[in-house]
C-alpha cells in the first residue's frame, strides 16, 4: 500500500505542490516543517509567501487563542464587528497614514488573492466606463476568470476554457533587455489612435514578478509609468499580493520609489497566519461601489481580521522588523551569489528583491533537479519563472540566520551536484 493513498485515489489530480513534496506534514513551527515521522524541513516556500511571520507565530497564535476562548465571531459576512473595527483603526494608523495613504478606504473583497484581483479590475472598469485593462508579459494575478486574463501563464490561461478578453499585454519593465525602453513604447502605441490598443481604465503590475520568475521592475520605471498613468487617465492597480507585507524590506514593495497607486490588492501573508484574507485598498474618491456589488460570504473572516491587526501592531509599529528584513534579504542574496560564483558563474545569476530573491537556472529541467535535491536533504524550495527556471526563496520573514546559512548550505550542494552532472552530460 502506497503512504499517499488517500490523495492519490480521492483528491483530484489538480494537486500540485504536494508532487514536488512528497512526504506528510504533520507540524510546522517558525520556518520550519516537520513530518508525521518527525523529519525536519526549513520552509523556503512559506505558502508561497502567505506565512511571512513564520508558521504558528507566537504572537499571533496567543492572540487567536483568546479571541476563541472569548468566544469571539468568527465569520461575520460583512457585518461590523470588533475585530474587524480593530483591524480597520490598526491598518490605517500603523500601515496606511505614516505613508500618505490616508485618503484610502479598505474594501474586503473574497478571502483569496484572485477575489481582490476580481474586484479591484471591476473596480476600475467600473470608474473609468472602459473595459481595457493592460497587464504584462510573465504577470501572475489568479486564475479565476477576470485574474487569469490578466495572468500571461500559458499553463494557467490553457484551462481556462473561455476566450480571456479585455486585456492588452504590454512588455514589463526589461523584457527585451534594458536598453529597450518599454514605458516609451507603450506611451507611443496609447498616443496612437490607430495602435489597436482601446483606451485602458486601468495598468495591473506587479513590483516584483512572484510566479513571473522575480523580475522586478525599478523605481524609476515604476515612475514612469504612475506617470503614464496620468497621461493617459488610467488607474495604477498594483498588485501587491505577494511582494507586499513585507517581503522586499518595506511593508508595500513600492513604498520607497515615490509613487501612490490608485489601487492596490494585498492578501497571502496579510493575516500573517495563513487564514485567508484579501482586500483592496482604494482612493477615497474610487470607492464608488453600490452595496453589495461586489459580494461575497466569506468577507468577514474575523480570526484574520486579528491575527492580521496583531501582526501590523507587533511588526509593523516601528522599521525594526523591516530592517531585519533587509538585512536577512542582504545575506541570502551574498550567499546565492556566492553559489553562483562557486557552480556557474556564466549559467547562473541572481534575482529579486528583498527576502524574495531566486538564482536563474538554464532551464526548467535543472531547477526542479536543484529543488530536488534540496528537499531530499532537507529544503523546501520550489521554482517559478516562464520556464520554471528559478530557484526561488520566499522563506518566512522571521527566519533565523542561522537557518538561512543552513538552508544556503543544503542549496550550494544541491547545486554543486546538478551543476556538475550537467558538466558530465555535455562531456558525455
Ligand atoms: C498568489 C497571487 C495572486 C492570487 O492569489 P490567490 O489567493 O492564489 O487567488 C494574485 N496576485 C499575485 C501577485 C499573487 O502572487
Amino acid at each position: 500500500m502506497n503512504t499517499f493513498e488517500q490523495f492519490e485515489k480521492n483528491e483530484s489530480d489538480i494537486r500540485s505542490y504536494c508532487r514536488s513534496f512528497p512526504v506528510i506534514f504533520k507540524q510546522a513551527r517558525g520556518a520550519e516543517l516537520i513530518t508525521r515521522e518527525g523529519k525536519h524541513y526549513i520552509d523556503f516556500l512559506a505558502g508561497a509567501g502567505t506565512l511571512n511571520y513564520g508558521h504558528n507565530n507566537p504572537v499571533l497564535k496567543k492572540a487567536l487563542i483568546q479571541y476563541l476562548e472569548d468566544d469571539g465571531l468568527t465569520h461575520g459576512l460583512d457585518m461590523y464587528s470588533e475585530a474587524k473595527e480593530h483591524f480597520l483603526e490598526t491598518f490605517k494608523r500603523v500601515i496606511l497614514q505614516p505613508r500618505g495613504l490616508d485618503k484610502y478606504k479598505v474594501q474586503f473583497s473574497g478571502p483569496t488573492g484572485a477575489n481582490a484581483v476580481e474586484a479591484a479590475l471591476k473596480l476600475a472598469r467600473k470608474v473609468t466606463g472602459r473595459s481595457n485593462v493592460i497587464s504584462f508579459t510573465n504577470g501572475f494575478h489568479g486564475c479565476t476568470i477576470g485574474a487569469l486574463a490578466a495572468t500571461g501563464n500559458g499553463h494557467h490561461r490553457g484551462a481556462a476554457g473561455v476566450p480571456l478578453t479585455d486585456i492588452s499585454r504590454m512588455p514589463y519593465a526589461n523584457y527585451f533587455g534594458d536598453k529597450v525602453n518599454t514605458i516609451s513604447m507603450m506611451d507611443k502605441m496609447l498616443s496612437d489612435p490607430s495602435s489597436g490598443i482601446d483606451k485602458p481604465a486601468a495598468v495591473i503590475v506587479e513590483v516584483v514578478q512572484g510566479e513571473g520568475g522575480l523580475n522586478t521592475a525599478s523605481a524609476e520605471w515604476m515612475r514612469k509609468l504612475e506617470k503614464l498613468c496620468r497621461k493617459h487617465e488610467m488607474l495604477l492597480i498594483v498588485d501587491d499580493i505577494q511582494a507586499g507585507c513585507g517581503r522586499t524590506g518595506t511593508f508595500f514593495s513600492f513604498e520607497e520609489m515615490g509613487i501612490k497607486p490608485d489601487i492596490i490588492t494585498l492578501s497571502k501573508s496579510l493575516s500573517g497566519f495563513g487564514l485567508p484574507f484579501a482586500i483592496v485598498v482604494m482612493r477615497n474618491e474610487l470607492d464608488q461601489w453600490k452595496p453589495g456589488e461586489h459580494n461575497g460570504t466569506f468577507r468577514g473572516n474575523n480570526h484574520a481580521f486579528v491575527t492580521a491587526a496583531t501582526a501590523i501592531e507587533h511588526f509593523w509599529s516601528d522599521d525594526s522588523f523591516a530592517k531585519s528584513v533587509q538585512a536577512k534579504g542582504q545575506r541570502i542574496r551574498e550567499g546565492m551569489q556566492k553559489i553562483v560564483r562557486k557552480h556557474g558563474p556564466d549559467s547562473l545569476y541572481v534575482k529579486g528583491r528583498g527576502m524574495m530573491i531566486g538564482i536563474n537556472c538554464p532551464d526548467g529541467d535543472i531547477a526542479a533537479a536543484i529543488c530536488k535535491e534540496a528537499f531530499a536533504n532537507g529544503l523546501v524550495i520550489e521554482t517559478s519563472g516562464n520556464h520554471s527556471q528559478v530557484v526561488k526563496c520566499l522563506c518566512p520573514l522571521t527566519i533565523t540566520e542561522e537557518q538561512i546559512d543552513k538552508a544556503l548550505k543544503i542549496l550550494d550542494a544541491a547545486f554543486a551536484k546538478v551543476m556538475a552532472e550537467q558538466v558530465a552530460n555535455q562531456a558525455s
